[in-house]
């Protein structure tokens, strides 16, 4: 008798569902609705970086780039870091290109992690460091950030270490929440990083999108923290090109040699011509970063009042793309729930909170969503016009 044959699959990945944000973009499709669930803009950055990428693409490079990325890129990312934070960094040993920040993030696991190991991880989290940590073998250690400040308590992060914690990752400015650490908690996950001999990964992606005229501090700047930190870029995020897929990765040379050594066996190297286009978005003038978070925060305050005007509590957001509601103040209780009726019902996407904690953590909030607003201002008010339209029909029902 022949057996059909099943393949068993990684429970890992196997036991979870589909990521959040196609699910919630294929659900905007189908409804028609304004996806402001999945992150990302609706207009292209710079046409000067488009323009050289395209160049680059007709002229080449088109072959395989240096594994570590193209030396242009590297020159960029290490002047980049001088400029903006006054690290003094090494192209050659100091910088690794990747393809995107999700592959630097899964190359800094792969690297660092061996089946046992634990990872400090503060909840909620973007969404790919629990499956690609525990497809090494490790496992989280979850600090829950409480609502609604979501401030990090020392203690919790103390009584999450223990003797087979390996890193810590943090996350600032913070998807999903839009907050920006402040030096008294990055002064806490230093601490304790040099107290127990931890790695931090640090992903920056939203660097250069932190509103009101703060300022990003990298945890690296912390004194003795270069040598235990790795921090991870992303250009889709600061030229608002996500499908370019090229993000890069800043430390010293020994744990730069660790991400490389799994990013050689994962992506390989990243997009070459791209690479170069890249390598010119980040020389570009101050003027450009201004314009960008300037533009981006006019965006904020307008879904904010938006969303405030249709009767939700919106939380503060200090950086990112993203604002949370609390979905109490609608009536509301299931965030899932909510994000799937609003966009089949009001047509406006958002994404549920809860989709950012670990699977296990059953009692993570249920009342909260997020709503992307890195969209065009008429895009913004139409959502909030709908939410509101939609709000206004519940409670009159
Ligand atoms: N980290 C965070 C916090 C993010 O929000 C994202 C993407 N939105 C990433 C990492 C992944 O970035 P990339 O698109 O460069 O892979
Ligand atoms: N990071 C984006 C978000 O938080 C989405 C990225 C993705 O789809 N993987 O919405």
């Amino acid at each position: 008798m022949t057996k059909s044959f099943v393949q068993s699959l990684n429970p890992v990945f196997a036991n979870r569902p589909q990521s959040i944000f196609p699910t919630m973009s294929a659900l905007a499709r189908k409804h028609d609705a304004i996806n402001l669930g999945q992150g990302f803009p609706d207009e292209d950055g710079p046409e000067e970086i488009l323009r050289l990428a395209a160049r680059a693409i007709v002229e080449g490079p088109n072959q395989y780039a240096p594994v570590e990325g193209v030396p242009a890129l590297r020159e960029a990312v290490a002047a980049d870091n001088k400029r903006f934070y006054d690290l003094d960094i090494d192209p050659q040993t100091e910088t690794l290109i990747v393809s995107g920040a999700t592959e630097g993030l899964a190359a800094a696991f792969l690297g660092f992690l061996a089946p046992g190991d634990k990872v400090v991880v503060l909840a909620p989290f973007y969404e790919c460091y629990a499956p690609q940590i525990e497809a090494t073998g490790a496992k989280l250690s979850l600090v829950n950030l409480e609502p609604p400040n979501w401030t990090l308590n020392e203690a919790a992060l103390e009584s999450a270490i223990d003797e087979k914690t390996k890193l810590i990752v943090i996350n600032t400015p913070h998807n999903p929440l839009g907050k920006v650490m402040s030096l008294e908690e990055l002064e806490i996950i230093a601490a304790a990083a040099k107290r127990h001999n931890l790695t931090v990964i640090c992903d920056e992606v939203y660097e250069h999108l932190i509103f009101d005229g703060r300022a990003h501090t990298p945890l690296m700047t912390l004194p003795g923290m270069f040598e235990r930190s790795i921090r991870i870029g992303s250009a889709g995020k600061t030229f608002s090109l996500t499908g370019f897929r090229i993000g890069y990765v800043t430390g010293p040379e020994k744990l730069i040699t660790g991400v490389m050594k799994a990013h050689q066996h994962l992506a390989y190297t990243s997009p070459a011509p791209l690479q170069e286009a890249v390598a010119a978005g980040l020389a570009m003038g101050d003027d450009y970063y201004a314009e960008f978070v300037r533009d981006m925060q006019l965006k904020r305050d307008c879904l904010a009042d938006g969303l405030a005007s249709a009767g939700f509590h919106v939380l503060p957001c200090a950086g990112t793309y993203f604002l949370t509601v609390d979905i109490n103040s609608v009536g509301a209780s299931d965030d899932a729930e909510f994000c799937r009726e609003i966009t089949r019902e009001a047509g406006v996407a958002a994404v549920p909170l809860s989709a950012f904690y670990h699977p296990s953590q059953k009692q993570a909030p249920r009342n909260y969503a997020r709503f992307c607003f890195c969209k065009k201002t008429e895009v913004l008010n139409e959502a909030s016009a709908r939410l509101k339209a939609y709000c206004a029909g519940k409670t009159a029902t």
